[in-house]
């Protein structure tokens, strides 16, 4: 069992105190003191908001929707903890099919949403009724009769709403829930991860000791350092986005240029014009910076750390990686929902992370590695890896029996088969667990199967993510078509076309863009099973990859 050292020093976790009271107004002694610097700066428009302005804001927009709506109804992350509530982000992408599914889950009754997804929102909010009210813009846009964070922000400040932020008491940040965040953890469909203030709060301060931000504050060769500037091309709705772009680089006195819609271009010239010295990114990324041609063109000497997480990542992109940023911190991040976000990243003492390494374990996760008999690896033997840690989540929502799979006895299955070496460095083997990533984002097999037995022709489905030179993984689908399609196809061949072009667009129309099958669509007469009707996946694997052999 890997065990941490640093077990003393993390009492420093406070448990009375909500995520918002952490990031803006308690001193942490691990945190840097802030320089003057900016916040966030929005990408497209060049806005800078300071921190003391977000303090403030955030503050002025708590003190609105307290006085304007009931406290449940809350929206934007820190002034929904302010006024006690739980945030669900969500993918603006999605589609309101999608949204509803999130919205009946999490049983969220307040959506905050950019103009841009709006109608996505007011369409899922019909379904459940909701007033008009219940939805808040999180942009100014007077094409829609809906308040906007700006004019709440506004009345707040005319109105002198005075308000103090709910105090939490001894030892509730340890249950009271700060997020729901969509996983679908082992097996089965998305499902809403239980996420505790302390959790979020554990994480940073685990990620503050590991990058010795209090250390080394400023200037180094290092990453998350304070006055440093980070491109959050991650999303902060992605919980490695939410956590390292959003909190810790705050926490550490960063600045964030906060992109609105990813684009690779745009991410080289942002690069440029904000002096980028950080940048957290996934896989795919990485492999536009390695390989596409735009890359040369820019001038990316200023960046000084690189982390790349939320899904594997090939050797030969990380080895490209060391050449293209010669002097620069390079590592991986390694975690899950489920401990949100982070259990192992490149270390302070690391320049670079070793090829292939998913990270170091951070102080206070304790680790272990259980071999396929049951008994537990030694340090170098793969096995599914385990972990207990104060970064850890409570389960998932009103889901017993998935709770009971994946959190057992105070240690939480990751699903993942790693290599642990005696240092504490994570290489990640295989996945264990059902769901696919795409461009790391999951991607849950059971969800896509039950979309596609909505499809008229499909009677049985089996989805799995095919290896893809760009996403990573894409999800491919193995179907069983109706008596009536297969009759179709014997009288007329060209129908079988037809068929699977049908299939991919019911997809298409049903499931936000990343979920697509662009892996394809196979017909089999039979899904394989094993006696108890579960799902042989292996095989299907198997038999995909003979059939890339034969392409
Ligand atoms: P999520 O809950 O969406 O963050 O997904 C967590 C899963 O993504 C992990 O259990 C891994 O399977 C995978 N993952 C995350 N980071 C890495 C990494 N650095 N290398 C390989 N797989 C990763």
């Amino acid at each position: 069992m890997a065990s941490t050292a640093l077990s003393e020093t993390l009492f420093t976790i406070p448990d009375n105190l909500s995520v918002s009271q952490f990031m803006l107004d308690y001193q942490h002694p691990l945190r840097p003191q802030r320089g003057d610097t900016p916040c966030f700066t929005d990408d497209d428009s060049g806005q800078i908001v300071s921190f003391d302005q977000v303090k403030l804001r955030t503050q002025l927009l708590a003190a609105a929707l307290n006085t304007r709506y009931n406290v449940y109804y809350a929206v934007a992350t820190w002034s929904v903890h302010q006024i006690g509530g739980v945030v669900t982000p969500a993918n603006p992408g999605l589609t309101p099919d999608e949204l509803c599914y999130q919205l009946q889950i999490t049983k969220a009754s307040f959506i905050i949403v950019h103009s841009a997804a709006v109608i996505t929102a007011q369409t899922a909010a019909r379904k459940f009724k909701f007033p008009p009210t219940r939805i808040i813009l999180l942009d100014d846009c007077e094409h829609y009769d809906l308040y906007s964070v700006p004019e709440l922000i506004s009345e707040a400040l005319a109105n002198h709403y005075s308000f103090s932020p709910k105090a939490l008491r001894p030892g509730e940040g340890i249950t009271k829930l700060a997020l729901l965040m969509l996983s679908s953890g082992t097996t089965g469909k998305p499902k809403a991860v239980k996420i505790p203030h302390r959790a979020i709060i554990a994480n940073l301060v685990q990620l503050a000791i590991h990058h010795q931000v209090y250390k080394y504050p400023i200037g180094q060769r290092r990453g998350f350092r304070c006055g440093d500037t980070l491109l959050g091309v991650l999303p902060f709705f992605h919980v490695a986005g939410f956590l390292l772009s959003m909190h810790f680089s705050v926490f550490c006195g960063m600045s964030v240029i906060v992109v609105g819609r990813y684009d690779f271009v745009n991410m080289l010239r942002s690069i440029v014009r904000y002096r980028i010295t950080d940048l957290v990114i996934v896989p795919p990324q990485a492999v536009a910076l390695c390989k596409h041609s735009a890359a040369k063109s820019y001038d990316m000497s200023t960046v000084k750390c690189v982390i790349v997480g939320a899904a594997p990542m090939t050797k030969e992109v990380n080895a490209l990686l060391f050449d293209i940023f010669p002097f620069a911190q390079i590592g991986q991040a390694y975690g899950t929902t489920e401990t949100p976000a982070v259990l192992a990243n490149v270390s302070f003492e690391q320049q670079r992370g070793p090829v292939g390494s998913a990270g170091k374990l951070l102080p206070g996760v304790e680790a272990r590695v259980v071999k396929f008999d049951g008994t537990f690896a030694r340090p170098g033997e793969p096995g599914e890896l385990e972990v207990r840690c104060p970064n850890m989540s409570l389960g998932y929502l009103d889901n017993e029996e998935a709770t009971l799979e994946t959190f057992r006895d105070g240690w939480l299955r990751t699903g993942d088969e790693v290599i642990l070496t005696k240092d504490r460095e994570v290489f990640i083997v295989d996945r264990i667990k059902e769901f696919i990533k795409v461009n790391g984002y999951q991607v849950a097999p059971a969800e896509l199967e039950g979309c596609l037995l909505d499809h008229p022709d499909v009677i049985e489905s089996c989805v799995i993510g095919v290896p893809h030179d760009y996403c990573g993984e894409v999800p491919l689908a193995f179907v069983a078509l109706s008596s009536d399609a297969n009759k179709l196809i014997r009288q007329n061949p060209s129908a079988s076309r037809a068929i699977k072009q049908s299939i991919l667009q019911h997809v298409a129309s049903n499931k936000v863009n990343y979920k697509h099958l662009k892996g394809g669509v196979e017909f089999i007469s039979e899904i394989p099973k094993n006696p108890s009707g579960k799902l042989l996946r292996r095989v299907l694997r198997q038999y995909a990859k003979s059939l890339r052999k034969r392409e």
